[in-house]
């Protein structure tokens, strides 16, 4: 399946540095975003360092299953965090989130660990397909606080598991079949957080993804501005495929409203 995509990253309106970075490999159809942390820019190295593991690994092992793979890759990256920190003690602590997505033939694998995050529109509906690895995540899983109270807990940004400690970590991994038409996006939490409605991504499903991304970042910065923003856009089937699927999409919508209308009246 014919695969488009773009990113774009901006540093916001207070932090002097970037620590987000993405990755848009067409070819190897792999996407990925990282957002770092640590003092002395070594949030920034973190999250490149990362990013450039993961596609290293996954150039080298692309015939193997997607699924091990990616994780060994998340793994791998974050191993190479944890051996830069180790040489250069300006950099100790400093980690990074990472969430990929790699396609390959109508299978999209899937590997995460951090707060970055993945979602995917299909038919006008919007999943976030990632589990942000939140404290506040944690309490919501065991039900002692509602969505409306996670949504600024002041635990909203204390991560349970970062690329780049020596603890084994548990990646997030899953595959799904693809349909053309979907769009995935991939964002840091500094965009996340400013757009929180993610509805705000049908709004752009026709246009070129790099467009997207670079529209979607700016407004997030408009928006909010704290932290630096970054989205990476993901757009599956081929212009005919989606224009067929946009009119069928137009149709039914038009159908609903108009049943809807109905029983209004
Ligand atoms: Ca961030």
């Amino acid at each position: 399946m014919k695969i488009l995509a773009g990113g774009a990253t901006d540093k916001g309106n207070v932090r002097s540095t970037n620590e987000d970075a993405f990755l848009v490999d067409l070819e190897l159809q792999l996407f990925a975003v990282a957002d770092g942390m640590g003092g002395h820019s070594a949030g920034e190295v973190a999250s490149h360092l990362a990013l450039e593991t993961l596609h290293q690994q996954v150039r080298d092992n692309a015939d193997g299953p997607p699924g091990e793979v990616l994780v060994a890759a998340v793994n791998a990256a974050s191993a190479a965090i944890v051996a830069e920190a180790k040489a250069d003690e300006t950099k100790a602590r400093m980690g990074t989130t990472l969430t990929a997505l790699w396609i390959a033939g109508d299978t999209a694998t899937i590997a995460h660990v951090g707060d970055s995050r993945l979602y995917r529109v299909r038919w006008g509906e919007v999943v976030k397909l990632t589990e942000d690895d939140t404290a506040v995540q944690e309490l919501l899983n065991v039900g002692a606080v509602t969505p409306e109270q996670a949504a600024d807990h002041p635990w909203a940004h204390i991560l349970s598991q970062v690329v780049g400690r020596e603890d084994a970590l548990d990646v997030e991994q899953l595959s799904l079949d693809l349909e053309p038409g979907d769009r995935f996006l991939l964002c840091s939490d500094g965009f996340s957080d400013s757009l929180s409605d993610p509805r705000w991504l049908t709004t752009l499903s026709g246009s070129p993804p790099e467009e997207s991304a670079e529209a979607l970042v700016h407004r997030a910065v408009e928006l909010d501005g704290r932290d630096n923003a970054t989205a990476v856009v993901v757009v599956v089937g081929d212009e005919k495929q989606r224009s067929v699927r946009r009119s069928s999409w137009q149709r039914l919508r038009r159908l609903v409203r108009d049943s809807l209308t109905d029983l209004d009246g």
